[in-house]
């Protein structure tokens, strides 16, 4: 990464042991006990799309993205939910062909590092694994469009243990308005109403990130289990139109849901946001460049994103963006929907990421900041990780209560 270089051309000069002290990364010892004896439960991570060139081995640690097994251990990471992702262009049965080799690729990567990973559906089992000294590897596919409006690929998916789906990504599916199109269906559609049903029998959470407004409110109507929103901010901070209104943390909490709390800077940061939006050339010399090194490549295209946006604001040509945005936006979210209504969901490998938290070994410094702004030891182990373990149980237990009353 950049920073990296920079450091390193700062130690053949004699500043390089002043470089490291004014590095902001030091976590108290009381913050790092904590952070390592909570379970740390990230919803939304894109490292899925490394593994698909299949050059890429998780278990190594690379100079490159956010996500391998030593940086998720030196991080403190106990849960991660992979991400099954395409773009919402891509549809019909080929979305699904893609989503099904995705499925494999996560699959196979705890195949192969059985030490260190272990695949999990349930809360019981993230904590079987914690106990085992293994990471939990979870599932989520990430846009409804994969389903390809066929409840039964939506139980193929399940039985393959996914665990939540987000309703859309950026473009509206067949059954659901996105964020960030054009309104079409006024929400979800008769059928996008029972895909909700369906997930709720089946235990797989409604993720409700990168949907609309409108879209948020009907799924929050017609679940009977609670929701997330598995890589969301505040909208009250960084005017995104996929952050979170207040009103709509309020309803989500209302209903016992939980948003975790993205860390991407252009959903940070009404800055960053305005300073893209005033030059919309940086977009396009941006992704003109990633198409340049990547070509179709997805996961060298994220990461290579990340590195080269990074480029741009060492130029001083995009604000930069610090992590303590992240702690400002759970603070907010903490003051407006309640401790047990927040969570974390990183984005890891898949947006831009703010400086100071690179990748997973910067997590116990959300720990380290949260304790400093006066929050109790079991508040912040419930936005680590426990209030989305708390949703997952629940989640099962309306699935329960569902497959039983259906069998009566
Ligand atoms: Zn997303």
């Amino acid at each position: 990464m950049v920073r990296a270089l920079l450091l390193i051309a700062m130690c053949v000069s004699s500043a390089c042991i002043v470089g490291f002290a004014v590095s902001g990364d030091s976590v108290s010892e009381r913050a790092r006990k904590l952070h390592f004896s909570s379970i740390v439960v990230d919803t939304h991570d894109d490292t899925t799309q490394r593994f698909l060139d299949g050059k890429f081995d998780l278990g190594v640690r690379s100079l490159t993205g956010s996500i391998d097994i030593p940086r998720m251990k030196e991080g403190g990471l106990g849960a991660i939910f992979f991400s099954i992702w395409i773009a919402s262009k891509i549809t019909g049965s080929e979305a699904v062909d893609r989503a099904l080799v995705q499925i494999d690729a996560v699959r196979e990567q705890v195949r192969k590092h059985p030490n260190d990973l272990v695949l999990a559906t349930t809360a019981a089992e993230v904590r079987e694994a914690r106990k085992q000294g293994k990471i939990a590897a979870l599932m989520g596919v990430e846009g409804g469009h994969m389903i390809n409006s066929d409840l039964g690929v939506l139980r193929s998916y399940a039985a393959l243990g996914v665990r939540y789906m987000t309703l859309t990504h950026s473009g509206n599916d067949e059954w659901a308005d996105s964020s960030t199109d054009k309104t079409v269906h006024n929400g979800l559609t008769d059928f996008g109403k029972d895909v909700v049903h369906e997930m709720n029998r089946l235990g797989v959470i409604v993720d409700i990130s990168h949907v609309s407004d409108k879209t948020f409110y009907d799924a929050l109507e017609v679940s009977k289990a609670p929701l997330f929103a598995s890589h969301s901010s505040c909208r009250a901070i960084c005017d995104a139109p996929r952050n979170m209104t207040d009103q709509m943390m309020k309803d989500l909490a209302a209903k016992g849901g939980v948003v975790q709390i993205n860390y991407h800077v252009g959903f940070l940061s009404q800055e960053f946001r305005e300073a893209e939006k005033a030059d919309p050339e940086i977009n396009k010399a941006i992704s003109a460049e990633v198409m340049k090194r990547c070509g179709d490549n997805q996961g060298c295209q994220l990461i290579e994103g990340d590195r080269i946006t990074r480029e741009y604001v060492e130029q001083g040509k995009l604000p930069r963006v610090e992590f303590v945005k992240i702690i400002e936006h759970i603070d907010h979210a903490v003051k407006v929907a309640g401790v047990d209504h927040v969570g974390l969901g990183s984005d890891f490998d898949g947006a831009n990421m703010p400086y100071g938290m690179e990748d997973a070994t910067k997590l116990p410094k959300i720990t380290e900041a949260l304790l400093q702004k006066g929050y109790s030891e079991g508040d912040v182990k419930k936005i680590l990780g426990e209030n989305t373990l708390r949703v997952m149980m629940e989640v099962q237990g309306v699935s329960r209560e569902l497959n039983s009353a259906s069998k009566k």
